[in-house]
């Protein structure tokens, strides 16, 4: 299938599927799209794309289908649900599944697809807001070769680093490889600017200092100058990093490995949900360490 001469599905246009879908559109393709809460489509209906009435009506009128929902049950419901995708799917479609969830039930999605002559390739992202916006996300793919073969003019209209690794399942894997190595560094930008703080340091010069040498990290480089402006916005809120940690966590005890350092990342954001701070960026961990140290890492 040539992907440039097809109608592109896109459900779920949250803050990373809105920006991803309007590239699309920029690029050329022509988009039919449904969200569980019908204004989210006015921005982009506004542009000539078609508003869908539910994930069938969707998979009625595209033969490939971008998925950007929370949850695993969240696409598990889209596909198996009530007038779900599976319902209307035709042989030959690939749905692309970008949110971040399980790489077990993505397994067992694509087997259900397959029985229809489908497949489901995973391909979650990595970059942001930021990079879903600018068109710059890393993207890891999963999934039957030939079917990502096919969607990657898609990816490059939404992403630059964009590597296939693998069979089904094995781009989720490789997005809670990443999740560990982002909550872990985000984990390290909190307790040290707290620990600047704490010890009078000018946290600007801090963070120049440091984040041009070996220190330096996307976390430490984008959201530290954030969080001293006492920016907690969300690029990427805490509920989902919870969300994509505990996946880490379940995988990581199917395979009895131990991962001590991403668990406690995870038990300073549950301190954070617990007082309602869910919708923040991730970059308010760092209100967790600041709690117990007593101290504010903010310039005046
Ligand atoms: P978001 O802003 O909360 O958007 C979530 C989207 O999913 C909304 O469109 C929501 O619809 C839809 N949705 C949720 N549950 C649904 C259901 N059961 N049925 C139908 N639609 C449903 O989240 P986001 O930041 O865009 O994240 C989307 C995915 O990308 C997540 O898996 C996240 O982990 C991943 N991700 C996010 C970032 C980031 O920086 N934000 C980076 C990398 C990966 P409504 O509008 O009706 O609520």
């Amino acid at each position: 299938m040539d992907v440039k001469k097809e109608k592109i599905g896109f459900i779920g246009l949250g803050i990373m599927g809105l920006p991803m879908a309007s590239n699309l559109m920029k690029d050329g393709f022509d988009l039919v799209v449904y969200n569980r809460t019908l204004s989210k489509c006015t921005q982009l209906e506004d542009k000539g794309a078609v508003v869908a009435k539910n994930p069938a009506d969707v998979a009625k009128n595209a033969k490939v289908i971008i998925t950007m929902v929370t949850d695993s049950p969240d696409v598990e419901n889209l596909l198996l649900g009530e007038n779900g995708i599976m319902s209307t799917i035709e042989e030959g479609s690939i749905v692309i599944d970008m949110s971040t969830i399980s790489p077990k039930i993505t397994k067992e999605l694509n087997s259900k697809l397959n029985s229809k002559g489908c497949y489901m390739v995973d391909a979650p992202v990595s970059g942001g807001s930021w990079g879903a916006i600018e068109g710059t996300l890393s993207i890891m793919i999963g999934g039957e070769k030939s079917a990502y073969e096919q969607c990657v003019p898609l990816f490059e209209s939404m992403g630059k680093n964009i590597i296939y690794t693998g069979e089904s399942g094995m781009g989720q894997t490789t997005k809670l490889v990443n999740q560990i190595l982002v909550a872990g560094t985000m984990n390290a930008v909190a307790e040290a600017l707290v620990f600047a703080a704490k010890s009078g340091a000018d946290l600007e010069k801090t963070i120049d200092a440091v984040g041009g040498g070996a220190a330096a990290s996307w976390q430490l480089n984008n959201l530290a100058p954030r969080i001293i402006k006492g920016d907690f916005d969300p690029g990427f809120m805490i509920k989902l990093q919870q969300k994509d940690l505990r996946l880490v966590i379940e995988t990581a005890q199917s395979m009895n490995v131990p991962i001590p350092g991403t668990s406690l990342a995870s038990q300073m954001f549950a301190s954070l949900l617990s007082k309602g701070l869910g919708d923040e960026g991730t970059q308010a961990l760092v209100k967790a360490y600041e709690t117990l140290a007593g101290v504010e890492a903010r310039t005046k």
